[in-house]
């Protein structure tokens, strides 16, 4: 795009080159200066140059009317503490004014800006065992009300297909679920998460041919039945109940609410820029690939942690949870491999690094399992050696090569 040219350059320009001729247009071919667009006039006579300039709105003004610009200049100045940079006399101004940014303005505009700096201070907090540095805005109690209320949602939702309280496979995840949440609990206790409670826990088995197990904050756990194609054993249960809970102890619901309010405020602001919603349009899609996929298996990976560390203190096999990715890896290679993400573009971390990570913390966690001796667990461990009591369940409508979906591993 061309560059104008002001008629202070212009006079500049022929105090150091007077003879040489006047050229409109920064391209020299023509161009535009305040919405006035002017055609190449080639070189011209001094006294048609000062005519063409008059007859566009500008003039030359004389050593006497320029000192009379100058002390007009001055007097607007002081009455309406405005600085004119520069104008014309005759015919219309191309002058422009530089404002004063009143004071209140820096004020106002401050406000925002330290109340963030405040909030992301104030809002910081650590992951139990792993220590990740996270910002954390919600309170305990509103996460614990978001869930009850999910919670209710649920079961109405599932009325039809909850599994009966004597139901075999509603008193083995009963009990599994209990071990686990006593380990969460002295989990909490150990870490000092004042957060978790301690009182409350819900199991609900659901009839489903869904692979999937979830917790909502306030420990209600959902466990649908399609999980046993792949969590088939006692110990294996106990490694995906341990990964629920740990969601709940690290509180990673709690999290994501924070970041998706943080998100929301930002997406506001851009509609103030850009009020057609292109900025937004661009901006949703790459905070969920930058910011909240990346989180959400940064979460899953911690859950594979905190909860490998509950199994073993609850006496279960530490290393079962990774037999079950195995199986999940095995399903959606065997089964629907193109349906399933790559890891960037999915939520939970690619079951091969999982299972690797796991084999990095099993040291720790089978220390904990083996404590004293093995005397800890063993009485423990007989039971659940028990063919009897260690039984597989078997889904009624599973299919062998259904992909799983929306599972923990
Ligand atoms: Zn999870």
């Amino acid at each position: 795009m061309p560059s104008p040219v002001t008629p202070s350059s212009f006079s500049t320009f022929r105090r150091f080159f007077p003879s040489v001729g006047i050229k409109w247009g920064g391209s020299m071919n023509g161009g535009s200066m305040n919405g006035r667009h002017f055609r190449s006039t080639g070189t011209l006579s001094p006294t048609r140059q000062v005519r063409e300039a008059q007859s566009r709105g500008f003039s030359y003004s004389s050593k006497q009317q320029r000192q009379q610009q100058r002390q007009q200049q001055r007097l607007a100045l002081n009455s309406v503490g405005k600085k004119k940079i520069h104008g014309g006399t005759n015919g219309r101004r191309y002058s422009h004014h530089q404002q004063h940014i009143p004071n209140y303005v820096y004020f106002v505009g401050g406000i925002p800006f330290v109340g963030g700096i405040y909030l992301y201070f104030r809002f910081q907090d650590f992951v139990p065992l792993t220590g990740r540095r996270r910002w954390l805005a919600t309170q305990p109690e509103t996460e614990r009300i978001f869930g009850d209320e999910k919670y209710r949602l649920l079961l109405a939702q599932y009325r039809n297909n909850i599994l009966p309280k004597q139901h075999p496979a509603t008193v083995k995840i009963d009990r599994i679920g209990k071990r686990i949440f006593s380990a969460a609990r002295k989990f909490a206790d150990e870490n000092d998460l004042s957060s978790f409670d301690r009182n409350n826990v819900t199991f609900t088995v659901v009839n489903s041919d869904q692979a999937n197990v979830f917790i909502l904050p306030g420990n209600h756990v959902f466990f649908l039945t399609g999980m046993f194609k792949y969590a088939r054993t006692e110990d294996e249960i106990g490694g995906i109940l341990g990964h629920e809970m740990a969601h709940n102890l690290a509180r990673h619901q709690g999290e994501r609410i924070s970041s998706s309010v943080v998100v929301s405020i930002i997406g506001a602001f851009s509609l103030l820029i850009d009020p057609s919603g292109s900025l937004l349009y661009f901006f949703a899609p790459a905070v969920r690939l930058f910011g909240q996929l990346p989180n959400s298996r940064i979460q899953e990976s911690e859950a594979d942690q905190i909860g490998m560390r509950l199994a073993a203190e609850a006496c279960y096999d530490p290393e079962a949870l990774s037999h079950v990715c195995r199986r999940t890896d095995k399903a959606g290679r065997d089964g629907n491999l193109a349906n399933k993400p790559p890891e960037f573009l999915s939520s939970h971390p690619s079951d091969e690094s999982r299972i690797k990570d796991m084999q990095k913390w099993l040291l720790e966690d089978r220390k904990i399992f083996n404590m004293y001796d093995g005397k800890r667990c063993r009485e423990f461990r007989r039971q659940v050696n028990n063919p009897t009591n260690n039984r597989i369940f078997h889904h009624s409508h599973s299919r062998e090569h259904e992909a799983p979906d929306g599972m923990p591993c």
